[in-house]
């Protein structure tokens, strides 16, 4: 029952569904048009599914598929069958579906038909009892099954503290851990982002973000349903198609590599972007660079905002107030942000530090971890967020990196951020990342890898070239002593810089050279 006590985050969001049931929520590729309406019963449909297959609020329910809106329908009908939603990265295989299933122990895996096989085997393992298929185009014994339920649902109650949804980290140290988030957690930070972007009627969303990550799924997608908002409903990112749409959307959210991918279009013009309200950036950094060209070109500031798997967003720039580029803005309303040194006292304006969070968006805990979770938690309720920044004497947070990606180099601590911004500064650069290589003598080494211009100035770069000039401007322990040239930094699908997978290459590529003894000053690979 939906009753006063009811804190089921389909409900809260409902609320802001339009009083006309044929108002469009989606519209996809095809022109087609799914109604809120629809969105309602086939939301129905799904809740009524997982019922009948037994399953209880609270029972996970795992799901590796493309993005879809039968993909959208079966996520809003775990919310209302108090269902824990456990979206999976599809670029997952073997090993990462075999862990997340025997981990989470979901009562119903949904994959695509071409890994049945694979999904029958694990899900075998894992203990899993049901297994249903939802195919790219929305089709499958899923979709199937659904079609065949009732088009009314009761929405089941849920308190604030009951899980809505357990997304796993991308891990890059130890494995993956299972974010939980719970109904309060995800209704907090839509209520908070709906008003602080300043959402009203007659916002279009342009929807080309994944939905297996919380920025496409709960950032976007809350926001718009909270509106009443239509979405063009895109299956991925595609620059044409953002050209051809923008002209009637008002809202687009996106990491910084859509960002730059729309700057290389020659089309993406002033002009369509003229009805928009905002663009939206996050998930990795932004660069200034992107930031400068994004306003030249189309006359709108890109709004920047931080956060992660483990609560959502927790700063943004200000929506009517100045936006600065490189920065992430200030803590969202409700959210205490603290920069602290390692012994965890806070430091000075202007200096870096290890950002806490504290706020009701910050998650429960990881799955099955509790001392995970606590060595996390701060004894006054902080969350470590591994992140290091520091806060300019305007209040404006800088993301400097993972702390994990710091490196300590004779004992001195170097920003990796600081050392990529003098590099991407020099003529041909088109962008870099410094990361630690293990030495003996040092304990780490700065190393930069370097994306060169395809052009001359770009030929022109050499390492030596690149070392030299970084000298004259950076202490000395900051230059990096060895630099790679590569075609492109190897980026996940939310356009974070892989950090771990240069370090291995770089590693490898020495290790090589090393055993067969050449010693050369151009490394490319
Ligand atoms: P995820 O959990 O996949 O959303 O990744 C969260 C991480 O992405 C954060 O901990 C940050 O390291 C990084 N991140 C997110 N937004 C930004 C941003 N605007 N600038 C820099 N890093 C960001």
């Amino acid at each position: 029952m939906t009753g006063r006590a009811d804190k089921n985050l389909y409900s809260f969001l409902q609320t802001g569904f339009p009083a006309d049931p044929a108002a469009a929520c989606l519209i996809l590729t095809n022109k087609e048009e799914i109604s809120y309406g629809l969105l309602q019963q086939e939301s129905a449909r799904y809740a009524n599914l997982l019922a009948s297959l037994g399953i209880l609020p609270g029972d996970r329910v795992a799901v590796q598929v493309k993005k879809s809106p039968q993909a959208l329908f079966l996520y809003l009908g775990c919310l209302r069958a108090g269902a824990v939603f456990l979206p999976m990265n599809d670029a997952y295989r073997r090993h990462e579906i075999g862990y997340f299933l025997a981990d989470a122990t979901p009562r119903l895996f949904v994959c695509r038909p071409q890994n049945r096989a694979l999904a029958d085997e694990l899900a075998a393992a894992a203990g899993v009892v049901h297994i249903l298929e939802l195919d790219d185009d929305g089709g499958g014994t899923l979709a199937k099954a659904a079609a065949a339920q009732p088009d009314t649902f009761v929405t089941v109650t849920r308190h604030a503290d009951d899980l809505a949804a357990i997304l796993y980290t991308s891990g890059t140290t130890g494995h993956p851990k299972g974010a939980m988030l719970s109904h309060g957690n995800l209704a907090a930070n839509a209520l908070v982002l709906h008003r602080f972007w300043g959402f009203k009627a007659g916002d279009v969303l342009l929807h080309m973000l994944p939905i297996f990550h919380a920025h496409g799924l709960f950032v976007a997608i809350h926001c718009a349903l909270l509106n009443g908002s239509s979405m063009f409903f895109e299956p991925q990112f595609d620059a044409g198609r953002a050209l051809d749409i923008l002209p009637r959307a008002t809202v687009f959210m996106g990491v910084p590599t859509f960002y730059v991918r729309l700057l290389a279009e020659q089309g993406f013009t002033r002009e369509l972007c003229t009805g928009m309200r905002l663009f939206i950036s996050g998930s990795a950094p932004l660069l200034k660079e992107t930031f400068d060209e994004f306003k030249a070109r189309t006359g709108h500031t890109i709004l920047e905002r931080y956060g992660m798997t483990e609560g959502g967003m927790f700063t943004s720039n200000p929506y009517d107030a100045e936006r600065r580029g490189g920065t992430v803005g200030f803590p969202l309303p409700g959210t205490t942000i603290s920069i602290v040194n390692d012994a965890g006292a806070p430091v000075k304006a202007g200096e870096a530090g290890n950002i806490l969070v504290k706020g009701p968006q910050v998650f429960v805990g990881y799955w099955r971890m509790p001392e995970k979770t606590q060595d996390e938690f701060t004894e006054d309720g902080f969350f470590s967020t591994g992140d290091m920044g520091r806060i300019d004497e305007d209040g404006y947070i800088t993301i400097i990196g993972r702390s994990k990606d710091l490196i300590i180099t004779g004992g001195l601590n170097v920003y990796p951020k600081e050392v990529e911004e003098m590099i991407d500064e020099l003529a041909g650069v088109v962008e870099s990342a410094v990361i630690g290589l293990p030495d003996p003598d040092f304990g780490e080494v700065v190393t930069a890898v370097v994306v060169r211009l395809k052009s001359g100035v770009g030929d022109a770069l050499t390492e030596a070239g690149i070392i030299g000039s970084l000298k004259g401007s950076l202490a000395g322990f900051k230059v990096p002593k060895r630099v790679f040239f590569v075609d492109d930094l190897p980026r996940n699908t939310m356009g974070k810089v892989q950090k771990n997978v240069l370090r291995d290459r770089c590693k490898e590529f020495l290790l090589q050279r090393f055993k067969q003894n050449e010693v050369s000053n151009e490394s490319t690979f």
